[in-house]
């Protein structure tokens, strides 16, 4: 596979007339290209587990995902790519045909264990497995470390003149680790992609550095809830692709589009605003959308 590419990252204008005839300057932090298959955010997130197991030694990372899980597929490539043992507590009893993105994570060499939904809920780890020798991650990445590699993704980009950092979010691990890290000016936004999950504002102060500072999270825009999507939404993937060739996924960074694009329509955003958006990869997940619904 592969190695990672972080000079293949690019910070692209969107010259969409939504945008221009709003003054608005709106940039995106290409954040997938930065490999084939590592999803954008997901290794900026796991890097400091992975040096932690070069620092302590610990050859497996175990870790938390539903099938389709980006975090799940980011998980098993970096370990294979860094030479340690991953093992993925995936919800839900096995089915009969794997995911892709399980599929692809096997190949890797993740063990996968399926639990059922109620011991998922809890993180259970299974008795069989020795803890001792584990260094374990958080679903999603979730945790200070997770938060202190994403703030990382911001070394890619000179986010000084910008008003604006918007950027999809799951956990807020990524919107923690961008608040952390660029000037306390900026207004950073996270576009909750699940339904009514409201303890997410608190779950990303717990994360921050400057604890009296509250995230701005808007929840109206999650396309009917986690990994759910609209005709709305895949047409406006489609369309977005054609007038500015970036393809997005539909779990999250098409839903942080649509949304921008939504607030701008409505003038949310002041006249003059320099708007950063961030890519943060996930295409893999595309591939659980029947074949032709994409045009990319
Ligand atoms: C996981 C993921 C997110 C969400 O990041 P959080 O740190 O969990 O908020 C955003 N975009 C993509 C593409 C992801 O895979």
């Amino acid at each position: 596979m592969e190695n990672i590419h972080p000079e293949n990252i690019t910070t692209d204008r969107l010259l969409i007339p939504v945008f221009t005839e709003r003054d608005l300057q709106v940039d995106m932090l290409r954040l997938d290209k930065l490999h084939p298959v590592i999803s954008g955010n997901k290794w900026f997130k796991l890097r400091y587990y992975l040096e932690q197991a070069k620092t302590t030694g610990l050859r497996t990372l175990l870790t938390f995902g539903g099938a389709w899980s980006n975090h799940i597929h980011a998980t098993a490539a970096a370990c294979y790519l860094n030479g340690l043992q991953a093992i993925g507590i995936i919800r839900g009893e096995k089915p009969a045909v794997l995911s892709t993105t399980l599929q692809d994570a096997g190949n890797w060499g993740m063990q996968l264990i399926f639990t059922d939904r109620a011991s998922y809920r809890e993180k259970k780890i299974p008795e069989c497995i020795d803890q001792a020798s584990l260094l374990i991650a958080g679903e999603g990445g979730y945790g200070p470390a997770g938060a202190a590699g994403a703030a990382t993704l911001l070394d890619y980009c000179n986010t000084t003149a910008y008003t604006h950092i918007l950027c999809a979010t799951g956990t807020g691990t990524m919107l923690a680790g961008i608040m952390n890290r660029c000037a306390p000016h900026i207004h950073c936004t996270g576009i909750s992609v699940m339904k009514n999950n409201f303890s997410l504002p608190e779950a990303t102060r717990l994360l921050l550095q400057d604890k009296s500072r509250l995230p701005s999270i808007l929840h109206d825009f999650h396309e009917g809830g986690y990994a759910r999507h609209t005709p709305s939404l895949l047409a406006f993937m489609n369309d977005f692709y054609t007038q500015t060739g970036i393809p997005t996924d539909f779990v999250y960074t098409g839903k942080l589009v649509k949304a921008v694009h939504e607030l701008a329509l409505k003038n949310h955003f002041p006249a003059g605003s320099k708007i950063l958006l961030i890519h943060s990869g996930g295409l893999q997940g595309n591939s659980s959308l029947s074949k032709g619904t994409l045009i990319f």
